[in-house]
This record gives C-alpha cells, sequence and structure tokens, in this order.
C-alpha cells in the first residue's frame, strides 16, 4: 500500500486531517486502531460553537443533544458567580456521533479509512515513511510520502519520530449520570478543593441526565475516583441533585502544553497527540481542528512537491503557531495561576469579580477559545483596585 498521505488516528483531529489532505489533492489513507470510529469516547462533548464551525459542520440533532448558552461557576464557599452568554455559546454532543460525521466527510473528500488497525512502528527517510502496522493480527508496511500523527494523549508516533510526548497530562474522570439540573442552559464549575489543579463539571443533556466530571494533575496522591464519589455524594450543591448510579463512565487523559516540536523528516504530529489543547478548560476539538487543516493541507502540498523535508513541514508548525501559539501560552498561565490557588484565594477572586460590571464584561468578551480577549479586558486600568489586587500576581506573570 502506497499514498500520498498516511494518518495515523481516526479521532476528529486525525479525520480533519485526512479531509484536507484529500481536498489538496493527495491520496490519503486514514488508519484506526478500534473497530469503530468514536468509541470509546474519552470527552464530555462540550464544543464551542466556533469549534463545531472550525470543523465545518452545521449543528444538527444528529449529533447535537444540548445548547449551553452560560456558566456557574462555584466557589469552594459554595457562592457562585453566574456567566450569562446571552445565546447559544456550545453544545454538548456526542462525540461518537461528532468523530463519524468527521470520517464520513473524510471518505467523501477522497480519503480511504482502514479499522482495527495500529500503527506499530515507523522507519522515516526525506522522500519515503515506512508505517509499520498490524491489521487483524497480520503485520504490514504501509509506504507515505507523509505520516501525520493524530494518535492522541496515548499515541506513539511522535515518541517513534523523535519528537518525545507532551510532558504536563491530567487525570480526568466523568460519569454520565441522572441529576436534575438548575438549569439545562447552563453548565456548572467547581473551583479549588473539588479538583485541585483544575476544576470539575456537570454539563446537562437535559433536565435529568448530565455529564459530571473533573480533572487533577495525573500522580496527584488522591486517585481521581475519590474526589469523583467525594463531589457527587459530599459536595452540597452537586449530591443534592444527583439522582445515583451512573449511565456511562469516562476516563482519559488530557495534554496540556504543546511539544516543543511538532514536524520532522516525513512527519506531522497533530491534535492531543501534540498536546494542541486550551490549557483552561481542556478541551481539544477546536484547536486540534485548526491544527488539523493546516497540516492536511500542507502535507498534500508536501507530497505533490515530492519535499517531505522537516524544513518543507516546518510551514505547518510556523502557521499553528501563528494561530494559536500565544492563546495556548497565555491559556497555560491562566492555568498554573488558578490551578495554584488556595480555596480562600478562589473564593476572593470569584467573588471581586460578581460585580454587574464585571459579568457584563464577559457576558461581552468572554470567549471558551480565547480567553485572552476578556483577560485583557479584565485588567484594564479602568477596573477596580480590589480586582487588580486579586490578578497582581497574574497580571505581573502575564504582562
Ligand atoms: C474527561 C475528558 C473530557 C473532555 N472534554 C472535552 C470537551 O468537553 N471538549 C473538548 O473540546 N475536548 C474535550 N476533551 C479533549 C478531547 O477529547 C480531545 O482533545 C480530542 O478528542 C482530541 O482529538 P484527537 O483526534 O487529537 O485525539 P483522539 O480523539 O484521542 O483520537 C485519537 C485516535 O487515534 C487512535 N489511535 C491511537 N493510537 C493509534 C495507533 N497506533 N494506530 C491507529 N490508531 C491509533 C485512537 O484509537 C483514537 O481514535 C476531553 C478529554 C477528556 C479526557
Amino acid at each position: 500500500m502506497n499514498y500520498d498521505v498516511v494518518v495515523v488516528g481516526a479521532g476528529p483531529v486525525g479525520s480533519t486531517a485526512a479531509r484536507f489532505a484529500a481536498m489538496n489533492g493527495a491520496s490519503v489513507l486514514l488508519l484506526e486502531e478500534h473497530a469503530s470510529i468514536g468509541s470509546p469516547v474519552e470527552c464530555t462533548g462540550l464544543l464551542s460553537t466556533r469549534a463545531v464551525s472550525e470543523c465545518g459542520i452545521t449543528p444538527s440533532d444528529e449529533f447535537v443533544l444540548n445548547d449551553v448558552r452560560g456558566a456557574f461557576i462555584y466557589s469552594p464557599n459554595g457562592s457562585c458567580l453566574p456567566i450569562d452568554g446571552g445565546k447559544t455559546k456550545a453544545y454538548a454532543v456526542s462525540r461518537k456521533m461528532f468523530d463519524r460525521r468527521l470520517a464520513a466527510m473524510a471518505t467523501e473528500a477522497g480519503a480511504d479509512i482502514l479499522l482495527r488497525t495500529k500503527a506499530i512502528g515507523l522507519e522515516t527517510g526525506p522522500t519515503v515513511q515506512k508505517l509499520e502496522v498490524l491489521q487483524k493480527g497480520l503485520r504490514k508496511t504501509i509506504t507515505a510520502s507523509v505520516v501525520i500523527g493524530a494518535d492522541g494523549v496515548q499515541g506513539n508516533i511522535s515518541k517513534m519520530a523523535g519528537l518525545g510526548n507532551v510532558e504536563k497530562v491530567l487525570s480526568g474522570i466523568q460519569v454520565e449520570a441522572p441529576y436534575a439540573s438548575k438549569d439545562n442552559d447552563f453548565v456548572e464549575l467547581f473551583l479549588g478543593s473539588p479538583a485541585p489543579g483544575f476544576f470539575a463539571w456537570t454539563v446537562p443533556l437535559n433536565d435529568r441526565i448530565s455529564r459530571i466530571g473533573l480533572a487533577i494533575p495525573a500522580g496527584t496522591d488522591t486517585p481521581s475516583i475519590k474526589y469523583l464519589n467525594s463531589l457527587l455524594n459530599s459536595n452540597p450543591h452537586v449530591s443534592k441533585r444527583y439522582g445515583g448510579g451512573s449511565l456511562d463512565l469516562v476516563i482519559g487523559g488530557i495534554p496540556l502544553g504543546p511539544l516543543k516540536r511538532t514536524v520532522s523528516e516525513g512527519i506531522m504530529i497533530v491534535g492531543d497527540a501534540a498536546g494542541q489543547v486550551k490549557p483552561t478548560s481542556g478541551g481539544g476539538v477546536y484547536t486540534g481542528a485548526v491544527c488539523a487543516k493546516i497540516a492536511g493541507e500542507v502535507a498534500a502540498f508536501a507530497a505533490n512537491e515530492g519535499d517531505a523535508s522537516s524544513i518543507r513541514l516546518n510551514d505547518y508548525e510556523t502557521r499553528w503557531h501563528e494561530r494559536l501559539g500565544r492563546e495556548l501560552g497565555i491559556g497555560m498561565k491562566i492555568h498554573e495561576y488558578i490551578g495554584g490557588l488556595k480555596d480562600v484565594e478562589v473564593d476572593d477572586l470569584l467573588t471581586s469579580m460578581n460585580t454587574p460590571g464585571i459579568l457584563n464584561m464577559i457576558t461581552e468578551y468572554g470567549d471558551m477559545d480565547r480567553p485572552s480577549v476578556f483577560i485583557k479586558k479584565l485588567l484594564s486600568p479602568t477596573n477596580s483596585l480590589r480586582m487588580l489586587n486579586v490578578f497582581r500576581t497574574f497580571a505581573r506573570t502575564v504582562l
């Protein structure tokens, strides 16, 4: 088997990269180790309206389960900061159906898909890449001009290509469970001790079922399941709404902070595998789609020109850095700042934000894909001294 471009991993990012490579004239093969696209799911499925549009899909009942307009953000002391976006800002989706739509779009653009095919070895060169795969128990070799590693947080194409792995990974856990949500249009976020170092969430699918989960830094002494049990059964707000039991359990890693290099001879790494994830939310579909489109296009042009050198493929790295590099960098600083606050400091921060002026500003400038826009507004000298005081350390770090 010989292709211009082989994409390893048929998640949303791999399917998008395959589609864009095919749309730009390349012969494309998309490999997926599982027998089925979109399963198992390792996601809450909360996608901003921008993320869905970046993937080139019109929101539809095929995959949208609920529209989300805002968030209730809870302090460790139980007080609530209500953020109302005023209109639909995000969708709670079925990732299974969403991923399948994207894979179908890749095939419609001309890409071939092989399921139950796992990439297990890689030999790279300036013009030909040899990918060793295990297909239904048989070893085979596939050749390509360019290999795109879209194999997720546990992927190993980047390691095989000498690009290493993402350094920081959060451990995420979530159940889909009976839950009487306060308002179906709003997600709930819990900062501080319910999930130290990140946050916990509830995402309503309807007024009876929500996805309830959290993430903490991997390697934390207390396992994530203990925090989840405590959230479900002891958190005063959640426990009185939680109906008991669960319909689905999701466990997965969330990579934070991009790889230093995402390109080598004949290879590009994209999506979770490259750490292209928003550090403030753990969401990787929007950022992954932005990068996948660039990767697919560059791979097709490079294959067509017969030049898969790292110098040619570097175009991908330059372009994705231009689109997202600064935002991911600021996002990482926000993540580290908020994640390092003590409970009393989180209480103080959220209390100081609970003013009509700040809440209006969030409605106007809040953007789950681009938190830097709001942060810049927040730090403007026209805001209250108290606000600036709370943000003093953060301002010193970011500016
Ligand atoms: C608990 C949790 C909640 C999350 N919630 C959200 C959210 O609400 N919104 C959001 O935007 N993001 C969320 N994310 C992150 C999101 O799931 C990822 O960013 C997104 O799935 C990344 O897409 P991807 O295509 O890069 O990787 P993946 O979706 O992981 O796809 C990688 C694919 O590669 C395949 N693969 C791996 N190795 C090989 C191999 N050797 N050969 C062949 N195939 C291989 C895998 O089977 C998989 O199908 C969440 C993550 C977790 C863990």
